[in-house]
């Protein structure tokens, strides 16, 4: 593909097939003539996979990125749903018990769905592997080939368990791998520095199970209890495909829910409200427990580097990790991408593309960033850098949201800016500040 300027859009070399990597083969696809999109594992993988392993835990796609698959896969959602994914209303169909309360009951015409996260990825797989112009190959990036005089990534040296080791040359590389990215250590060796990195600890455990779900007829497709600081411990379940509930039992700051029957249900029989234990105690388990670990919320700073390799994107969780009980990875991995579309459709010059799109991601990530790591400090063992005014920030949140549970208005403002519809600010507009503060 040669757009007017003459820049030769030929080839794109995308690493990593998560939801970041999948995305962005998709939107490329548009603009070059070739895509290659290398990934470890075998995809589409209907199953949870070892790249992955946080497919086998809750995910919540929430309503801006939902928007954003239903634009880049028109077909999608029909095809989720007609598989057994579970279309629902916010307000009506996801219970949650925040800050003490449960949230009001109301038709927000906010519309998400629930899956879970490897049938999410496997069928959006089958589409990017269907476009003509994308191959993938199952192989793992080993290293970045950089060429230092004329500052530019050239392509990527791959090994698959099939072929010798072997390099690929492109116009452009993503690196979507994920939070283990190696783009930090493949800069060094070509002269490059690190990144800066900001983290915040939360030291958080996730332990997940599907089970069958009971016949009895529910008012809810999610129900989330959501821990008041001091309390550490949180549960959630989705209705996902193939009559199943998926929960998930999470602790902070080193609470961990328990890998083994027992400690599982009294785990969930510990949180603030019983309605998680009575679903699961009495509901038939269909897999064994999975653990997994997620130190802190990480954020690479590729938009502060000096010096930084041309042709080189890095996007998803590669740049920035969010604590993920806020479900906020794959919306943002999506609006990177839209990003990335929108930059490539109207900038012929990918040198140009490539050093707005880091400052673009840089944009795009403070927002869920500031919510995800603003509400972790609630927690006094959440160590990172805290904002000034976030004692304010606290009290002003925590009345609104004890206020949801009566006002409707007032849960739509915040639910809107949760699902990345709105803005923070919409929450200091005059009528949801007086919402707020009335008793
Ligand atoms: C427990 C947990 C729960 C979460 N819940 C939610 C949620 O509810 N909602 C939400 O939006 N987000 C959630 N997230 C975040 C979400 O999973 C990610 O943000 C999102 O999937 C984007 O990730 P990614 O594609 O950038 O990286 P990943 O999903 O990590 O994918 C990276 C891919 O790159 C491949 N790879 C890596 N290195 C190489 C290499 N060198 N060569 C070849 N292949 C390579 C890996 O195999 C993998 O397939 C959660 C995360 C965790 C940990």
């Amino acid at each position: 593909m040669k757009p007017a300027s003459g820049v030769t859009r030929d080839h794109a070399i995308v690493i990593g097939g998560g939801i970041a990597g999948l995305l962005a083969a998709r939107v490329l696809a548009d603009h070059f003539r070739q895509v290659t999109l290398i990934e470890r594992d075998r995809l589409p993988a209907p199953e949870s996979r070892k790249g992955v392993p946080q497919g086998d835990h809750v995910h919540c796609m929430l309503a801006k990125g939902q928007e954003i698959l239903a634009q880049l896969f028109p077909d999608l959602l029909p095809s989720l749903i007609a598989g057994g994914a579970i279309p629902a209303d916010m307000g009506l169909h996801f219970h949650w018990h925040h800050h003490g309360v449960w949230k009001t009951r109301f038709d927000s015409g906010i519309a998400i769905t629930f899956f879970t996260r490897p049938f999410l990825e496997s069928q959006i797989a089958e589409r990017v592997r269907a476009l003509p112009n994308v191959r993938v190959f199952d192989a793992s990036a080993e290293q970045l080939l950089i060429d230092r005089d004329v500052g530019r990534a050239l392509g990527v040296a791959i090994r698959s368990s099939s072929d010798a080791p072997t390099s690929i040359h492109a116009d452009l590389v993503v690196d979507a791998g994920g939070r283990g990215s190696q783009t930090p250590q493949w800069l060094e060796p070509a002269g490059y520095v690190r990144p800066a990195e900001s983290a915040v600890q939360v030291n958080i455990s996730y332990a997940s199970r599907l089970y069958r779900a009971p016949r009895a007829k529910r008012e809810w497709h999610a129900l989330h209890v959501t821990s008041l600081p001091p309390s550490k411990r949180q549960g959630v379940i989705f209705a996902v495909e193939g009559d199943r509930l998926l929960t998930t039992l999470v602790g902070l700051h080193g609470e961990r829910p328990p890998g083994g029957d027992a400690g599982y249900l009294d785990f969930a029989r510990s949180l603030a409200i019983p309605d998680n234990h009575q679903v699961i105690a009495n509901a038939d388990p269909l897999t064994p427990i999975a653990t997994l670990r997620f130190p802190a919320n990480l954020r690479r700073h590729y938009e502060r580097l000096a010096a930084f390799p041309d042709r080189l994107l890095v996007m998803g969780d590669a740049v920035c990790t969010f604590n993920p009980i806020y479900g906020q990875g794959m919306t943002v991995s999506a609006l990177e991408a839209m990003a990335l579309g929108r930059l490539l459709q109207v900038d012929n010059d990918l040198t140009g593309v490539c050093r707005k799109f880091r400052k673009q991601v840089a944009d795009i990530i403070d927002t869920p960033w500031q919510l995800a790591t603003g509400e972790d400090f609630r927690h006094a063992e959440a160590a990172g850098a805290r904002p000034a005014g976030i004692p304010f920030l606290h009290w002003y949140t925590g009345r609104l949201h004890v206020n949801c549970a009566s006002d409707a208005a007032l849960a739509l403002a915040f639910y809107r800016v949760m699902h990345m519809l709105d803005a923070p600010s919409a929450l200091f507009r005059p009528s949801v500040v007086w919402r707020t503060l009335r008793g």
